[in-house]
């Protein structure tokens, strides 16, 4: 079982500076809390965006990157992972401080060795379980999202990757830093950046967003050709997936079994391994082996470096499926729904 940790010392972050590069999801959470915890925050983002003017009406005077990078003795990289290894190279390496910590808040880039620390920088993680918005909520409600923790030596191989070392003075920062945007509040998790990195990796490509839109879409398409109506379709196979995931989210598996139907139930118990089969599973297998040799990194970066036109003729057409057009009419009629639109 996992070791977890409900305090720190915030003295760890006294007299230093935090650099927040980057205001978006992650960022405008950690910068204000850290800032609300009493840490001296220097927030990096570049102007001409809607995050900019949100940095400067939250009180803060945005530099960038190569700025908030000099400034920092804890630089925290909160841009998007496919963007980290470019702005890192151009702006944050020739300006980190000697001994400063070179933080993230998702291993990718470091685990798969894209950002590489100069000698004398240590790694540290800690990775909010949650969007930022909730980071940020539930630090202003008293509360706090739980957090990850990894740390590394600078000098120390991905391959020699270990659980951080509790002793370390990284490790104490990177516990004062959980504290200060809340985390230590919900329990803080010691991780490794391998785990934290090829765990997430693993979820949302097999479980959270690859394995359930596609279940989701052929659980549609099978009713849609079988002659049903698509509005009854989106509503079994999508709409009502929110009430399922409610029940998991609050007592896991069996607290959903036990609030549906006895018929419900069975027909789980009866058909569910019909759909997910053991070769659903040696193909997750053979996901997590992609994942852990380096080749879904790999192939990432080079779908970005080429301009992602993988990536967006996909988002294209998937934004095409007949169960997107019958969603945006169905969303229509439920007014309680805080309606997105993308596209
Ligand atoms: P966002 O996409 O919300 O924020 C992106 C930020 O990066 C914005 O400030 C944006 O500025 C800036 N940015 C984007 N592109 C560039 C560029 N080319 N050059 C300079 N700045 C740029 O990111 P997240 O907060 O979602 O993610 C940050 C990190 O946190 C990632 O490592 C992610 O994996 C991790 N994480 C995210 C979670 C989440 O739920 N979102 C949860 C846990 C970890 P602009 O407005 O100008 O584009
Ligand atoms: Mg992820
Ligand atoms: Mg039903």
């Amino acid at each position: 079982m996992a070791k977890i940790y409900y305090d720190a010392d915030a003295k760890a972050l006294e007299g230093k500076t935090v650099a927040i590069i980057g205001y978006g999801s992650q960022g405008h959470a950690h910068a204000q809390n850290l800032r609300e915890s009493g840490v001296k925050v220097v927030v990096g983002q570049r102007p001409g965006g809607e995050n900019y003017d949100l940095a400067k009406k939250h009180g803060f005077e945005p530099v960038s990157a190569a700025e908030a990078a000099k400034a920092g003795d804890v630089v925290n990289i909160l841009l998007p992972d496919e963007v980290q290894a470019d702005v890192y190279k151009a702006d944050i390496l020739p300006n980190l401080k000697s001994g400063a910590i070179l933080m993230c808040s998702h291993g990718f880039n470091i685990h798969f060795g894209l950002i590489q620390p100069p000698k004398g920088v240590d790694l540290l993680l800690v990775a909010p379980k949650g969007p930022g918005h909730l980071v940020r909520s539930e630090f202003v409600a008293g509360g706090g999202v739980p957090c990850l923790i990894a740390t590394r030596k600078g000098d120390a191989k991905a391959a020699d990757d270990d659980m951080a070392d509790e002793s370390s003075s990284v490790f104490k920062i990177g516990m004062a830093y959980a504290k200060g945007i809340g985390g230590t509040r919900g329990g803080v998790i010691r991780t490794t950046f391998a785990e934290e990195t090829e765990t997430d990796l693993f979820g949302e490509q097999a479980v959270l967003c690859g394995g359930v839109s596609e279940l989701v879409k052929a659980g549609f398409e099978t009713l849609v050709e079988a002659g049903y109506q698509p509005e009854m379709a989106y509503f079994e196979c999508l709409h009502e997936l929110k009430l399922i995931v409610d029940l998991f989210y609050q007592g896991g598996l069996s607290y959903m079994r036990y609030s549906v139907s006895n018929t419900a139930e069975y027909g789980d118990y009866k058909s569910g391994p019909r759909v997910v089969t053991p070769e659903t599973k040696a193909e997750m297998k053979r996901i997590l082996d992609d994942i852990q040799s380096g080749r879904f990194a790999r192939d990432w970066m080079l779908e970005n470096k080429a301009g992602a036109p993988m990536f967006k003729a996909t988002r294209r057409r998937e934004q095409a499926h007949p169960i997107e057009q019958v969603g945006k009419e169905l969303r229509r009629m439920m007014s309680w729904i805080d309606e997105k639109e993308v596209g």
